[in-house]
This record gives C-alpha cells, structure tokens and sequence, in this order.
C-alpha cells in the first residue's frame, strides 16, 4: 500500500469503520502545501478495499491538480463510502462519516461526488463544519457550464480557423444535466449552433425546443461534424476508437476523466485537434463549492472562473511551443505549482 501512496505523493490516507453503522470509509489527503484538502465524498459499492483505496488516492490527486490549476489556496482530497451491501441507515452512515471528517480537524473539507446528496451533506454539516454542497450553498452546475464557456472561448482565440466569436459556429454537447443544459442556453444566447444527445429524450426535446438544438443520437454525436465537441456526460470517452471518428476543431467540455488513458492526449493532438484538460475547464463548480471557505464574494468567485480562459490559452501556446500534449503541460503546470514551495501562494 505504501508503494501507492509513494506513487501518487499522497500524504496521508485515513480509515474508518464504524460497527453501528457500518461505514466503512477512506479519506485521503493528497496535498495541503495551498490549504485544506477539499474533495467530494462518493458513496458507491466497491467489489474490494483496494478498489476503494485506489479510487480514492487517485480522485484526491485530481483535485489537488484542480484547485492548483484554478488558483484557489486549498488543496486535494477524497473520502469514498463502500456503500454497505446489507439494507442501512443512511442517516446513520452519514452522521459517522460526518465524525470522521471532524476528526481531521478541517485537514480536509467535504463535498458532494457520486452516490451523495445534498440531504447527506445536510447530515454532515450536524456534526461537522468542514462540508459544503448543504442546502444552504446552492447548485455549483451553472458556474462549472460559465467555466466551460470560457474554456471554449479560449478554443476558439487559439484557433485561427474559427472567426474567434461563438456567433454562427456549431458546438456538439453530450449530456444535457445540470452542466449540459445550462451550457446549451449560454451557447444559444451566444447565436452559436447546437447539436445534443442525451440518454434522455426529454432534456433532448427541451434543448430542441427552446434552443433550436438538432438531436443526434447517443452513439453519433462524438462524430457530429462541428466546431467544438463538447463532453458533458460521462468520463472515459475520448478513446483511441472515438477520437479517430471526431470531426471537431476543439474538444472542451465539463466531464470529468475525458481522457481514457493520458495517451489519448497524444492521439488528439496528433490529429490536430485542441482539447482543454477537463479538471482545468471544469474547475467552475469546485470554485463555487470553494466560495466560502476562501470568503470570497460571488464577484471574487465569478472572477476565477473567468481566469480559465487565460490558464488554458497559456497551456495553448506551450503546446504549440513544445509540441507537448495540452494534457501532459497541464499536469506539469499543476505539479509544478502543489511542490514548488516558492509559488505556493501564486496562482496558475
Ligand atoms: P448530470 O448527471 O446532471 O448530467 C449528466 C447527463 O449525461 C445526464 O443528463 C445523463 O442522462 C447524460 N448521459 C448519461 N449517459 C449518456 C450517454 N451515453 N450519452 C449522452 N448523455 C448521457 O451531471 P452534471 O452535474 O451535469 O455533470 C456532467 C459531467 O460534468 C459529469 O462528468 C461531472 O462529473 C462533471 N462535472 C460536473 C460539475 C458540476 O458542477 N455539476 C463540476 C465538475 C465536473
């Protein structure tokens, strides 16, 4: 295990079993240089502890990179939940994870990821102060959906082949949810083009209907022939079979873990096409979620997401210099800011 966390650099990993409730639970703590550990709490079942343990040093490594690269002075964490086979309390198994977390003394801040709920959250906040995404802070969605609309800006300047405005270009989006659907309306209000899918057919129709979308189906829209593909749904799209049936300029959406394999980075540069680093476009909500803990007014707040755009034109411009993969520049860019102590508390 220790070879694991050595490989990661996470600092420390804590666990917890609770017999009343039957959490079991692992928190881990990949970096704290830039402040507390903030990271979502995902409740799913998992076939062994060491998927469990896997997942959360490697989603805790994401968000250390994420915060790093918004700028924000927190750092990179994760709690998983190893959702009990046998029927549970929820509440119960929420207000143990809630005395966990509290146990850290604020090391590490949780919120919402897969599986959990804004009432789960609720529960924590009963015994510990260190958790956001309560009733009270409201739905991060339409800051992440501003983010990605930045980053896609910052496409569209990096691409002298587009005209540099959204105004008559056509943007792909899969997956119409809470990002999805809010990005469709800020596109539509930009005069661009839209074509969607979604497993759902309702959402479908709503971005028809009120955006004058064109629906595609599920299994196509990667390869719809526009300007920007916008991911939006699931992780792990961006394979070697999907990338080669792209007919895009740039890829930039907010799903997290695009890429199935860092290679895949390599396979789009090579075909030309700009992809913006998901954990960087996609910052927007954790900014949101960030908000109060860094006691920042919604100003202060909508002005980081804004700094996407110029994070991701200088990640742009190395590409083209250095013939690097957006992917691999941003995860230098990130390293470079969690263990370089000089610029600790500069931001990306
Ligand atoms: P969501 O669950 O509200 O929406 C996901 C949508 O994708 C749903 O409408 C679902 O029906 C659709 N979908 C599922 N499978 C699909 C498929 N095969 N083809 C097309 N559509 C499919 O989630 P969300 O909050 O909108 O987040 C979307 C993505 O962005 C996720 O990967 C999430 O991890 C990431 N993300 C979200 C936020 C946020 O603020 N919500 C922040 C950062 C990253």
């Amino acid at each position: 295990m220790f070879s694991q966390i050595i490989e990661a650099q996470v600092n420390d990993l804590h666990f917890k079993f609770d017999e009343v409730s039957g959490l079991r639970s692992i928190i881990a703590i990949h970096n704290t240089q830039r402040g507390p550990a903030l990271g979502g709490c995902r409740i799913i079942p998992y076939s062994s502890s060491q998927d469990a343990i896997r997942d959360a040093i490697r989603l805790a490594k994401g968000m250390s990179y994420k915060a790093a690269l918004a700028g924000l002075s927190l750092g990179g964490g994760k709690a998983v939940i190893m959702e009990p086979e046998e029927p549970y309390s929820r509440k119960q198994l929420f207000t143990a994870f809630g005395r966990f977390v509290d146990e850290l003394g604020g090391r590490y801040i949780t919120a919402m990821d897969s599986g959990a709920t804004i009432e789960d959250m609720d529960v924590i906040a009963q015994q510990s102060p260190h958790v956001t995404c309560t009733s009270s802070t409201g739905s991060p969605a339409p800051f992440t959906a501003k983010g990605v609309l930045f980053g896609i800006e910052a496409c569209l300047k990096s691409l002298p082949k587009l005209s540099g405005s959204l105004s008559g270009l056509c943007v792909a989006v899969q997956g119409l949810g809470n990002v999805g659907y809010e990005l469709c309306g800020l596109l539509h209000q930009r005069g661009a083009r839209l074509i969607v899918a979604d497993i759902d057919e309702n959402k479908v129709n709503a971005c028809v209907d009120l955006f004058g979308a064109e629906a595609v189906s599920t299994d196509t829209i990667h390869k719809a022939s526009c300007d920007i593909f916008s991911p939006c749904g699931l992780g792990g799209i961006l394979t070697e079979q999907s990338i080669s049936e792209l007919q895009c300029h740039a890829v930039a959406g907010a799903a997290n873990n695009q890429l199935l394999t860092p290679e895949c980075g390599y396979l789009l540069f090579q075909r030309g096409i700009l992809y913006a680093p998901d954990y960087l476009i996609n910052a927007g909500g954790l900014i949101f979620v960030a908000m109060e803990h860094q006691r920042w007014s919604m100003e202060q707040a909508s002005l980081h997401v804004q700094r996407i755009e110029q994070t991701l034109l200088k990640i742009f411009k190395k590409e083209q210099q250095s013939g690097q993969p957006s992917n691999i520049i941003a995860d230098q860019m990130a390293n470079a800011i969690l263990f370089d102590r000089s610029s600790s508390q500069t931001s990306a």
